[in-house]
């Protein structure tokens, strides 16, 4: 058995997914991103006879958090996210600690790695589940694209590093979970992303700027 089981839910009306992961054997759980329709995703833990400790952020735009105030108070989960998402995440839940670059953490017998992954907004995570091997995307990696980068706060530049050099040097089996439904599978596998996702295809910052249509920031 994995250590860990993770759960995809499509919640809301933006495609947003969520994730629930537990620990079977010690029924440790946590929710990623409670974004809508909290009862659902509190209805798979509870179903399955886990506890909410912890709630994991990739990052504070509102379709991500928009449920994290009802679901902190449900569970009174400890909430973890990049220092520079704190201020949104504290405005909605009491307790919200910061999480470093590749900190681990605990949940049950798993581990859960933060992996800082700017670019989207400055404080993206991607969380990557060491077993089974999962990488839980948010807004950086979709299944055959990417988030935006004209957002306040976007850097292509960064968001090019965080996908060539941070997503793209995990295991090639790992499972992609992306923050949204936009491609034709809820999920994939990195080794799916780096053959025929355009977002890792473009490997330069040029190149990348180009497929996004935004301007390349040198000559901005
Ligand atoms: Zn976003
Ligand atoms: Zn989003």
């Amino acid at each position: 058995m994995s250590a860990l089981e993770i759960v995809q839910l499509e919640v809301g009306l933006l495609q947003n997914f969520c994730e629930v992961i537990g620990c079977p054997r010690t029924g440790e759980a946590a929710l990623v991103d409670p974004a809508f329709e909290v009862d659902r995703l509190l209805r798979i833990a509870h179903d399955r006879g886990w506890r909410v400790t912890t709630i994991l952020l990739t990052h504070t735009h509102d379709d991500h958090v928009a449920g994290l105030d009802e679901a902190a108070a449900a569970t009174g989960a400890v909430v973890r996210c990049h220092p520079v998402e704190l201020p949104v995440a504290r405005g909605l839940a009491r307790r919200v600690e910061p999480v470093a670059d590749r900190e681990r953490i605990t949940l049950g017998d798993g581990r859960i790695e933060a992996l800082h992954t700017p670019g989207h907004t400055p404080g993206c995570v991607c969380w990557y589940v060491h077993e089974p091997a999962a990488v839980i995307t948010g807004d950086v990696l979709f299944v055959g694209s990417c988030g935006g980068v004209s957002y306040a706060g976007s850097d292509p530049a960064a968001m090019v590093q965080s996908l060539q050099h941070t997503l793209g040097a995990l295991p090639e089996h790992t499972k992609v979970y992306p923050g949204h439904d936009y491609g034709k599978t809820p999920t994939s596998t990195l080794a799916w992303e780096l053959t025929h996702n355009p977002a890792l295809l473009a490997d330069t910052v040029e190149a990348f700027c180009t497929y996004k249509r935004v301007p390349v920031p040198s000559l901005v």
